[in-house]
């Protein structure tokens, strides 16, 4: 069967007790390479009554929770807030604690806001279409940047060293020559040759860094860089220094299921759900946070199956190919910019050299559930993290 659409079959990232679910549900459907919609018609999925209220309400008067669509995925921010419904004292307390809440919200989709605007490949004006564009010419030019994004985009190149190029953000010309898959076009698999000639354009290390200039040049011409593995998680971490700044403590931020936990739940602290990569509309295991981020990349997120076989959106630089082997990498880390490069680096080293790897970075654990159904962890979440077994009938992938 040939489904020529890459289809995000949905986000859910959740605090269980009160599921703040941040589905994008079954409809939450995008094409690589393509702008989505700008409102998501669908309301969160999950099991929820919370999600089920509306994408800016949440039932436990206790919390504050806004959801609006940016990256081409939706954001998700979630406050606790300070008061007792149970008294008269406590309810003015909340009414006060919300005031401020909305505030820190509005600061905070503010922030993403102008990241998208500096970061997105789908800007034709943001930094990153310029060094894009300046690498279209022969010679390829250098682009001024600001220091955040020259920072973003070294640090990018640095993790792309320890993780053996599994991470790369120069892996764009590769995306390219699988579609995206238009109306009355099937998707398109690239043959050798393509995929020879592509990836003579892929490596960090023709990345030419100006630190004197704040300079970007892609040394190669044809040569294109893409933050779709970083991007959400920066944006991620720039919204949680927002809203500290704003003196908030007890929050979630979701960017598509990129999430940073911060401080507890009114009454406990925040459990994330994650996914069962074969019934991505469901959780197969929980685990409880508190102040650090967790982000999953999984090959359910946006796929496309042709003869048989399931095309996703996590490439592997060094072959070109869709990386096999997983099916999906939850990485729990100090910073969601960590542990976005890292879970979609490690989705492409696979199972054996993905848990090594890991291990040389501090203060990082991970869950790997292998595309035959295993599940595998890190010595720091074993017992924390509570799993029910998966089904093994239902593989994800090859
Ligand atoms: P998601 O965007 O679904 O949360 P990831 O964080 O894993 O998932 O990012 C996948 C996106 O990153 C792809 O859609 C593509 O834009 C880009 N990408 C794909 N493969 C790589 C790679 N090996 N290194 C860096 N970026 C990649
Ligand atoms: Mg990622």
């Amino acid at each position: 069967m040939i489904r020529p659409v890459f289809c995000r079959v949905g986000v859910v990232s959740l605090a269980v007790g009160l599921v703040l679910g941040l589905g994008l549900g079954l409809s939450g459907c995008k094409r690589l390479g393509r702008k989505p919609p700008a409102e998501e018609k669908t309301l969160p999925a999950g099991a929820d009554p919370a999600t089920r209220r509306g994408a800016n309400q949440a039932t436990d008067p206790r919390l504050y929770a806004e959801t609006r669509s940016y990256m081409g995925t939706l954001f998700r921010v979630v406050i606790a807030l300070r008061g007792d419904p149970k008294t008269k004292a406590g309810r003015l307390n909340l009414d006060e604690s919300r005031r401020r809440a909305v505030e820190a919200v509005r600061a905070a989709f503010a922030e993403v806001v102008r990241l998208e605007s500096l970061l997105s490949s789908y800007q034709a004006e943001s930094l990153i279409s310029r060094i894009n564009a300046a690498a279209t010419v022969r010679p390829t030019r250098a682009v001024k940047v600001t220091q955040e994004v020259f920072n973003l985009i070294l640090r990018s190149t640095k993790l792309s060293r320890r993780l053996s190029g599994a991470f790369d953000i120069t892996y764009a010309p590769l995306a390219k020559l699988y579609g995206p898959a238009r109306k009355g076009q099937p998707a398109r698999v690239p043959g050798p040759i393509q995929l020879r000639k592509a990836l003579k354009l892929v490596g960090s290390k023709h990345i030419v860094l100006d630190y004197d200039k704040v300079a970007v040049r892609l040394g190669r011409p044809g040569m294109a860089i893409g933050l779709g593995a970083i991007a959400k998680g920066y944006a991620v971490d720039s919204v949680v220094s927002v809203l500290r700044a704003q003196g908030q403590t007890a929050f979630i931020v979701d960017g598509g299921g990129d999430l940073y936990v911060s401080g507890r739940h009114p009454d406990r602290p925040w459990r994330v759900g994650i996914k069962d990569p074969n019934r991505p509309s469901t959780y197969f295991a929980t685990l409880p946070v508190q102040s650090k981020a967790v982000v999953t990349s999984g090959n359910y997120e946006r796929f496309f199956v042709k003869a048989g076989k399931r095309y996703h959106h996590i490439l592997d630089p060094r072959t070109g190919r869709p990386a096999s082997g997983l099916a999906s990498v939850t990485v729990v880390a100090p910073q969601a910019t960590l542990a976005d490069a890292l879970a979609t680096g490690i989705f492409v080293l696979g199972p054996k050299k993905g848990l090594e790897v890991l291990m040389q970075f501090d203060k990082v654990d991970a869950l790997l559930v292998t595309t035959s159904g295993k599940v595998l962890m890190t010595p720091g979440l074993k017992g924390v993290i509570k799993h029910r077994p998966l089904n093994k009938s239902g593989k994800t992938g090859k």
